[in-house]
C-alpha cells in the first residue's frame, strides 16, 4: 500500500554517515541557509570548548535525512504528490525532537539546519532530547480542511518507521498546529495498534496535550527577557520594548512584559506596525490567532513599517515575527540596546558579529524561545505517565527550567566573556560533547 521510497531505503541507519540526500542537500547550501549558520556558529562556540575536534566535526552532519513522496487526493478527484522532509540532527542524549512545517519553501538543507538548531536548544535547556526538523513543501493556504487531513495522515505513514515516543517525536511549527498534531497522532496510533500520544507533542490537551504549550514559547522570551533586562541593571518599569510578529510567540511575550512593567511601544503582524510612544495597550490589539490583520488595523497613534520597527530606538527588540530579518544590510539601522530573539534564526551570522562589535547583546532564540520545546518535553512526560498536569504547574516547573537554563548561560557569559550566543551554544555543546565522549562512537 505504502509507495517504496527508495531514498529511505538506502539511507544508512549506523547514524554517522550521510545519505545520499544528505550529501546532496549539504552541496547545495548556501552562505546564509539556516545549515550554513547552524555551521559557523558551532564552529565558533567549539572554540570555546574542550569538546574533542572529532565531535564537533560529527555534529556538522545530521544523522540522517528521510525524503518521502507523500500522494494527496485533491476534493476535486485529481492527485498532487508533495515532498516531504524529516531532518535527524543527533540523538545522543534522547529522541530526536522538532517541528514539521508546512510551507512551500521547505526543503532538505533547511530542515538540516532546523535540526542542528534543536540538538542545541535541547541541550541549553538540559531535556533529554536531540534535534530533528521536518515538513512538507506545501502552501498550506491552498489546502481545505479535508485535504490537510489526509496530507497529514499520508505523511504520518510515510514516516512511520522513523518517528516514535523514543525514537523521534515531531511537534507544530510553521504551517501547523495543535489539530495536524492530532490527526499525526491519530495515524500513528491506528498503525501501531494502541494509542501513542508521546509520537508528537503540541496537540489539543483532550488528546494527550499540554495545558498551556501554546504560550510556552511567548512566556519564555518574558521570563528570559526580564532576567536580561535585571541582569543588565535596568528597571522593567522604565524598558521600552518593539516585538515584531504578533502572533504566538510575539503577542505572548509582549502581553506579559507589558504585565510585569515593561512599555511595549510596538508591535507588527506581516502587513506592517503599531506605535505608540506611551505604550500600547497589548490585552486591546488582537493577535494573528484571534484575528490575522488585526494589529496594522488597530487605531494606535502611529503606524510604521515592519522595517521602521526595528529601526525604532527601544531597549528591547523582539524579533518574533521569521528568520533573517536582522542583516548585514540593516543592522546598521538597529537601534535598540538588547535583541532578544523570538523567532528561530532572526539575526544572520553577519548582523550578529556586527552587533557584537557594537556591544549590542543578542540573547539567542535556543534559550529565549526554547520554552516551547520545555513545555513539549512536559507533555511527553505526562502522555508517557498518562497524567496531566495543571497549568500552575505547568508554569512553576517552565519558570525553574527557564532560570536554571539563564544561569548556566550566564555562568559562562560571566566567566569566559563571551556573547550569549556563544555561551548558549556553549552549554549545550558541553553537554552534548561529554554525551558522546562518554558513549564512544559505534563501532
Ligand atoms: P504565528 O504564525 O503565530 O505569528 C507570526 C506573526 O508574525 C504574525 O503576527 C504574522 O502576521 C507575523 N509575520 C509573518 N511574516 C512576517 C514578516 N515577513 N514580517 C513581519 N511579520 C510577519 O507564528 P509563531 O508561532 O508566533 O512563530 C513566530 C516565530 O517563532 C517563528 O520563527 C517560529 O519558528 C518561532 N517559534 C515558534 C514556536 C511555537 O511553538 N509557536 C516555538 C519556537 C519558535
Amino acid at each position: 500500500m505504502t509507495p517504496s521510497n527508495p531514498v529511505a531505503e538506502e539511507a544508512p541507519t549506523d547514524g554517522q554517515e550521510s545519505s545520499p540526500d544528505v550529501a546532496e542537500a549539504e552541496r547545495t547550501t548556501n552562505p546564509e541557509s539556516a545549515l550554513a549558520t547552524a555551521r559557523r556558529q558551532l564552529e565558533r562556540a567549539a572554540a570555546h570548548t574542550d569538546v574533542d575536534p572529532g565531535v564537533v566535526e560529527r555534529l556538522k552532519h545530521p544523522t540522517k535525512l528521510q525524503q518521502v513522496s507523500v500522494p494527496l487526493r485533491r476534493d476535486d478527484g485529481s492527485l498532487d504528490v508533495f515532498t516531504g522532509y524529516r531532518a535527524q540532527h543527533d540523538d545522543v542524549r534522547g529522541p530526536y525532537k522538532g517541528g514539521l512545517r508546512y510551507h512551500p519553501e521547505v526543503d532538505g538543507t533547511e530542515c538540516i539546519g532546523l535540526s542542528m538548531w534543536m540538538t542545541w536548544k535541547c541541550a541549553v535547556m538540559d531535556l533529554p532530547f536531540g534535534g530533528g526538523k521536518g515538513g512538507i513543501a506545501v502552501d498550506p493556504k491552498g489546502l481545505s480542511e479535508e485535504e490537510t487531513e489526509r496530507l497529514t495522515r499520508r505523511f504520518a505513514e510515510e514516516l512511520r518507521d522513523v518517528v516514535g515516543p523514543k525514537k523521534d517525536v515531531p511537534a507544530p511549527d510553521m504551517g501547523t498546529g495543535p489539530q495536524e498534531m492530532a490527526w499525526f497522532m491519530d495515524a500513528y496510533s491506528m498503525q501501531q495498534g494502541e494509542t501513542t500520544p508521546g509520537v508528537v507533542t503540541g496537540k489539543p490537551p483532550v488528546v494527550g496535550g499540554s495545558y498551556g504549550r501554546e504560550e510556552a514559547p511567548g512566556r519564555s522570551v518574558a521570563i528570559i527577557t526580564r532576567e536580561a533586562i535585571d541582569y543588565y541593571d535596568w528597571d522593567v518599569e522604565e524598558t521600552t520594548v518593539a516585538v515584531q510578529g504578533f502572533g504566538s510567540v510575539g503577542a505572548n511575550a509582549a502581553r506579559l512584559l507589558d504585565e510585569w512593567g515593561a512599555t511595549i511601544v510596538a508591535v507588527s503582524d506581516v502587513d506592517g506596525a503599531i506605535y505608540d510612544p506611551d505604550g500600547l495597550e497589548t490585552n486591546d490589539v488582537q493577535d494573528h490567532d484571534e484575528r490575522p490583520g488585526m494589529v496594522s488595523g488597530y487605531d494606535a497613534p502611529e503606524t510604521l513599517s515592519n522595517a521602521e520597527l526595528l529601526e525604532l530606538d527601544v531597549d528591547v527588540l523582539i524579533p518574533a515575527a521569521v528568520g533573517e530579518v536582522i542583516t548585514a544590510e540593516n543592522v546598521d539601522d538597529v537601534r535598540a540596546d538588547m535583541v532578544v530573539e523570538g523567532a528561530n534564526g532572526p539575526t544572520t551570522f553577519a548582523a550578529d558579529a556586527i552587533l557584537e562589535e557594537r556591544g549590542v547583546p543578542v540573547i539567542p532564540d535556543i534559550l529565549a524561545n526554547a520554552g516551547g520545546v520545555t513545555v513539549s518535553y512536559f507533555e511527553w512526560l505526562q502522555d508517557i505517565n498518562r497524567r496531566q498536569w495543571s497549568l500552575e504547574r505547568v508554569h512553576e516547573e517552565l519558570e525553574r527550567e527557564m532560570l536554571d537554563a539563564w544561569e548556566a548561560v550566564r555562568t559562562e557569559v560571566d566567566d569566559q566573556d563571551l556573547t550569549w550566543r556563544d555561551a548558549a551554544l556553549v552549554v549545550a555543546l558541553s553537554r552534548i560533547g561529554g554525551a558522546k565522549e562518554t558513549r564512544g562512537l559505534w563501532p
